[in-house]
């Protein structure tokens, strides 16, 4: 059987990748102790793959910051603004371009903001954002591709297959920057840089070309249709010698099927995890010369894969097609997935049993394909693991169901309605117009993150820990009361990571020490496993809360991580519908914030930045989903008297079409990201006449980027065109939580600042 990789996550074991980038950004390294760490990982991961005998091995799966950015650069798609990088300092090369779009560039006597960035369909990984402009030009630039290809090639002593986003989804990706044409309409320009690409590769002696198409998942309308056939009719008619592969994953491809396989590839790759039942349409469908790449091993899940279910599926795919025309693979890209379960020394050995890592996951694949041909003691050893999951008094809680099955309408509902409630808080409050405040987080300091790895490790104890966050906590209160904020926040010295932080207080979580997943750039994130019923064993965040309360005669914002986003930034359960562990969620977090009313906090941040990239990839699976994530915030937020006001936040949202949803959460206050989108999103809020209160994003956070006074002020000023003047907030569109303080006391100064001049002006 052939054994099929999609992509392998590129950080490293110990995020060297995320390490080395920092380091050149700051300076310490040079480019070339960046590549070389670079090309170990390349080496290490092609080395692993080989090792588990995977045949299609990829290559160009590998990334300094994003792929989709990289094949901007390939693409020579490098929006003009980025120009002076290489132009002012002629020690700028290519990847400093690349990291200046990514991240923005404030050097070399420049100011240049970053790119737009936003999520990977329902991932919680993040791309920068493709620029297209009317007048667009692609040309071949960057030589990454090559360069990956022959690296590869050398190492593995055979060509490996190109992982290469396709033209339809990289189009389909990006952004058109002015108005008056469609980015579709750009594919004939796209379309020849695709051939010389592809025409490079097969002289390099290339095979194998992995398209990745994933927008064959989602809802296409007729012209995306054509321009589907249009691409890849033209690619196979301009190239020779090299097999396509073409790509699908997180869905199912349901009324696009006859359109992926009337493509003339050669092979076709569907996610069985996510959409099993799909098997057979594609199998009805598929051309007599087609290969199928079955997607059998979950690429975003922790889980051991049922190889009962998946032998079936093989088997299936088999009996119609011939063991020669199938492949075994994960569903999607492993990049979703931590590297080496073997690294969790910590993990309870019984649940541990019941996972699997990129790298287990290549052996279960290697081991799929040798139970199909016949060595079945894998599948007894798998399938005791699985049934020892299903019973274990670990995860089945009775006590937690009974309430989750309890829970009311009437647990979803705030006492009084917003106007009400905007009513009484303003009396108890009295904050100006326009009041300012953050998101959360200030700054993780490298003492900080040394100091809970000293924790972690001993070399501190707790009362000594406590001590120094205290000791920030009461400085980064003084320096917003000084500054002039109006509601203060804690700054989340003590948080590791905002889910993270609520999931190692919970029962029914687990952590690993090394499963981390690239989250955008160099940030990675290490998402809990939620394995069991979940309950909340004790408060959670009311000691610190109190603290900083203490500490100030200003309002102290409580800060939790909203339900939605728990369950979204977690490794769920796959034997449960998500539904019912959100809700389960919910009920903890709703005890969470009674408690912190209870210790006289009055306004209560619940976050929800994760709803929007949870919503299915297609519209008819919307409504179903809303009803339940709204109603799960709700739950949370509802247990609390008309006086204490819910914030809820939300970033790198956009809102259009669910702004009805966004609308029902009924929070007092919404902060979102806006600014880079220029205040854009707020039409969706305007539009919609949205009631409540709302902060939109007066600047970036994503970036060290000082934003000036005019700049907030100009903002500010469409916002209030847009909404009442009394509903609006001023903060930034995120946590600072990745920013230095220098860079974060000026913007926020600046900030207020604004606020300030805005006043005055009104
Ligand atoms: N309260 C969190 C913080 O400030 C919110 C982060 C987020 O929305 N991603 O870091
Ligand atoms: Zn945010």
């Amino acid at each position: 059987m052939q054994k099929n990789n999609l992509g392998y996550p590129r950080i490293g074991v110990k995020r060297e990748l995320k390490k080395a980038n920092e380091q050149y950004w700051s300076g310490k390294i040079t480019r070339q102790e960046l590549f070389n760490t670079a090309k170990t990982l390349k080496e290490k991961n092609w080395e692993q793959q080989q090792k588990a005998g995977i045949d299609l091995i990829p290559a160009n799966d590998f990334s300094f910051y994003d792929q989709v950015l990289d094949l901007s650069l390939v693409l020579g798609n490098i929006p003009t603004r980025y120009n002076p990088v290489v132009v002012q300092n002629k020690n700028n090369t290519e990847l400093d371009l690349y990291f200046a779009m990514a991240r923005g560039h404030q050097k070399d006597g420049l100011d240049i903001k970053a790119m737009e960035m936003t999520k990977w369909f329902d991932t919680n990984y993040h791309y920068i954002v493709p620029e297209f402009y009317k007048d667009q030009k692609f040309q071949l630039f960057s030589d990454k591709i090559f360069n990956e290809f022959t690296e590869g090639h050398r190492f593995l002593k055979k060509a490996p297959k190109t992982v290469l986003i396709g033209p339809l989804t990289y189009l389909l990706l990006g952004k058109e920057k002015e108005e008056g044409f469609d980015k579709l309409d750009l594919l004939p320009k796209l379309l020849p840089v695709y051939e010389e690409i592809l025409n490079k590769l097969s002289a390099l002696g290339a095979e194998w070309i992995q398209f990745d198409e994933p927008f064959l998942v989602l809802d296409l309308n007729e012209k995306q249709k054509q321009a589907y056939l249009e691409a890849y009719n033209y690619l196979r008619r301009k190239t020779k010698g090299i097999k396509f592969l073409l790509t699908t994953y997180f869905g199912e491809l349901g009324d696009n099927t006859e359109l992926a396989t009337s493509l003339p590839v050669d092979a076709l790759h569907i996610d069985l995890v996510r959409a099993p039942q799909q098997l057979t349409t594609v199998l009805a469908s598929l051309k007599p010369h087609q290969l199928l790449s079955l997607g059998v091993v979950d690429g975003r899940n922790i889980w051991k894969n049922d190889y009962s279910k998946s032998i079936n599926l093989i088997q299936q795919a088999i009996d119609k097609l011939g063991k020669d025309m199938v492949l075994i693979a994960p569903s999607s890209s492993l990049l979703h997935t931590p590297i080496d379960l073997s690294q969790e020394t910590e993990i309870d050995p019984e649940i541990k049993n019941w996972m699997a890592y990129a790298q287990e996951k290549l052996v279960e694949i290697a081991e799929l394909a040798e139970i199909i041909d016949g060595n079945t003691d894998f599948l007894a050893k798998n399938q005791e693991a699985i049934n020892n999951r299903k019973r274990s008094s670990k995860i089945h809680k009775p006590v937690i169901k009974q309430r989750t099955e309890a829970i009311t309408e009437n647990d979803a509902q705030r006492r009084s309605n917003f106007a009400t409630r905007q009513k009484i808080q303003q009396e108890v409050f009295n904050l100006p117009l326009f009041p300012t405040t953050t998101i959360g987080s200030f700054p993780q300091t490298d003492e900080i993150r040394k100091l809970r790895a000293d924790l972690k490790k001993g070399n501190i104890t707790q009362e000594q820990y406590d001590q120094q966050i205290a000791t920030e906590t009461i400085e980064a209160i003084k320096w917003q009361e000084t500054t002039g904020i109006d509601v203060l926040v804690h700054g989340e010295f003590e948080r590791n990571d905002m889910v993270e932080y609520f999931g190692e207080r919970l029962d029914g979580f687990l952590f690993s020490k090394n499963g981390w997943v690239q989250s955008y750039g160099s940030r990675c994130v290490k998402p809990p496993v939620i394995y069991g019923d979940v309950s909340r064993p004790a408060d959670m965040t009311v000691k610190w809360t109190a603290f900083a309360q203490q500490q100030t005669q200003k309002l102290m914002k409580g800060m939790l991580t909203g339900p939605v986003t728990i369950l979204q930034w977690s490794f769920v359960r796959d034997d449960q519908p998500r539904s019912k562990t959100t809700n389960q969620i919910a009920l903890a977090i709703r005890d969470e914030v009674v408690a912190l009313e209870s210790a006289n906090i009055k306004v209560i941040q619940i976050d929800e930045p994760a709803i929007r990239e949870g919503l299915p990839l297609r519209k008819k699976d919307w409504d179903a989903y809303l009803d339940w994530a709204i109603k799960a915030f709700r739950i949370s937020a509802s247990g609390v008297n008309d006086e204490t006001q819910i914030h809820t936040h939300m970033c790198y949202s956009e809102f259009n079409d669910i702004i009805r949803h966004i609308a029902a959460m009924d929070a007092d206050v919404i902060t979102i990201e806006t600014s880079r989108s220029d205040m854009e999103l707020l039409s969706a809020f305007s539009d919609f006449k949205y009631p409540n209160e709302i902060g939109p994003g007066v600047y970036d956070i994503h970036s060290p980027r000082i934003p000036s006074v005019e700049e907030m002020v100009s903002l500010l000023e469409k916002a209030i065109a847009l909404l009442p003047a009394r509903n609006i907030w001023i903060n930034p569109d995120c946590g600072l939580k990745t920013r230095k303080w220098p860079e974060t006391k000026q913007a926020l100064e600046n900030m207020v600042k604004a606020g300030e001049q805005l006043r005055a002006k009104i």
